[in-house]
């Protein structure tokens, strides 16, 4: 799909207060040497090989922009949608230079200078109000067989007919008949003594995929915790971070940190790779960073935020305890979000000692998906280019089940292997690890 523009202002340089989202990451702009290096990191430069949608273009337009060296044009708009945000250029860059946080900044100024595009505004009003999301997702439940038909070898979803920024090709989830949060009460007591876990839900568990959901709770059950699923918690604002929309994300921000401030809790506990990225670190770096009186409260949290898969681990979950499993050969795909938190061993270990499961590591684990957010709807060609990579390596590990951190990457990982045909089953590593809990 082409990259939808607002049609405003095109071809001006930025200036007076449009440029601030770009000063805030001057710093970090400069420290950019330009050597290449990551160049053999980034898989959208791996896809198109072009300069621009490397990070080294993308910091050099950011540069520019700055300078007021370049006008911002249709270009320069599609150049920066090309970035998944998925750090592994970060990861691997010497000078420390956060691409992610500079593509960011500079889809913020985008956006102030030309407005959202259509897309994100639709984005940014159904991701502050949940009722509305609610409402739709039932709707989309009720309404989805008109729309589309069922493929049978996942109970996944595929269009009659094309819809905007739906491909017909799109394998699409089923969407959940009652959202996760509707099903269970906000307080969930444990066996005294034993940690206190808030659960930041996220919407792909809440409306999609609620059996990750099931699965985190018989876990955290099980080892005797007790888990708060707070009432008020509202998307975590990524899909509107992604399209610069920081307004949306701000005012999410704030509602989230209230919702979570006011529980008493151990831990923060988050089974989406997406949703702990945005906990952990871009409301500190991006929220924080725009707006200082906030810092110090998205600090707080993100001290508190960790991944289900690592703090089963520090809570001494032993799989072997769960009972015994169905013999199960499953592979492991590394989200960016928990991998770029150093988070790839304790998921392999977990599956490791769960019984029944032989685990084998396929190539590329560690290679991103291809989602990126909206990348997936403006790009969905290269999207899906990437993730062929990842399809024929799952393939090739001879799994039958992949794992994985993340309902994002679940929701791509089908989406790619259905459209092989496959039979391999898409699971959350909480599936795996749960499934043989009585609950
Ligand atoms: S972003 Fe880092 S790795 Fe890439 S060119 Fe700049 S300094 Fe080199
Ligand atoms: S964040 Fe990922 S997609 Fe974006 S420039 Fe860096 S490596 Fe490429």
């Amino acid at each position: 799909m082409r990259v939808p523009t607002s049609g405003q202002a095109q071809g001006l340089p930025l200036q007076g207060k449009t440029l601030d989202p770009l000063k805030r990451v001057e710093k970090e702009i400069k420290k950019c040497v330009k050597c290449g290096a990551c160049r053999a990191h980034c898989p959208v430069f791996g896809a198109l090989q072009r300069e621009p949608a490397v990070a080294r273009g993308k910091v050099a337009i950011a540069q520019a922009v700055l300078s007021h060296g370049i006008e911002l044009d249709d270009r320069t708009y599609a150049d920066m949608s090309k970035c998944l945000l998925c750090g592994s250029c970060v990861e691997k860059c010497a000078n420390d230079v956060p691409t992610d946080e500079i593509v960011i900044a500079a889809r913020e100024a985008l956006a102030q200078q030309r407005g959202l595009t259509t897309f994100h505004k639709a984005v940014g009003r159904v991701i502050r109000n949940r009722k509305l999301m609610s409402m739709g997702a039932v709707a989309a439940a009720v309404m989805g067989p008109l729309f589309f038909r069922k493929v049978p070898a996942t109970s996944g979803l595929r269009l009659r007919f094309p819809l905007p920024f739906v491909g017909s090709k799109r394998h699409i989830p089923n969407i959940a008949k009652k959202p996760f949060m509707e099903r269970h009460p906000e307080v969930i007591p444990g066996e005294p003594g034993k940690p206190r876990i808030v659960y930041f839900v996220g919407c792909m568990t809440n409306f999609v995929y609620t059996e990750v959901g099931e699965a985190a709770l018989a876990l955290f059950r099980h080892l005797g915790c007790t888990v708060i699923i707070p009432r008020d918690q509202q998307c975590c604002g990524l899909p509107g971070m992604s399209g610069g929309d920081l307004a949306t994300v701000r005012e999410l921000a704030e509602k989230n940190l209230a919702a979570l401030e006011k529980h008493q809790a151990d831990y923060i506990m988050t089974a989406c790779a997406t949703c702990g990225g945005a906990l952990h670190k871009f409301y500190p770096a991006v929220v924080g960073k725009k707006h200082p009186e906030l810092l110090e409260r998205c600090k707080a949290i993100a001290e508190k935020t960790v991944d289900a898969a690592l703090l089963l681990q520090k809570l001494g979950l032993n799989p072997v305890e769960t009972g015994e499993g169905e013999g199960i050969r499953v592979t492991y795909h590394d989200p960016c979000h928990l991998r770029t938190r150093n988070i790839t061993r304790q998921p392999r270990e977990l599956l490791k000692s769960s019984p029944g499961v032989e685990f084998v590591e396929m190539e590329g684990a560690d290679k991103c998906c291809g989602l990126g957010g909206t990348f997936n709807v403006y790009h969905y060609d290269t999207s899906m280019g990437i993730n062929a990579g990842k399809s024929t390596a799952i393939l090739n590990s001879g799994a039958d089940a992949v794992a994985t951190g993340c309902p994002g990457c679940m929701m791509q990982l089908s989406d790619g292997l259905q459209q092989r045909g496959a039979k391999t089953r898409v699971m959350h590593t909480l599936e795996v690890l749960s499934r043989n809990i009585r609950r």
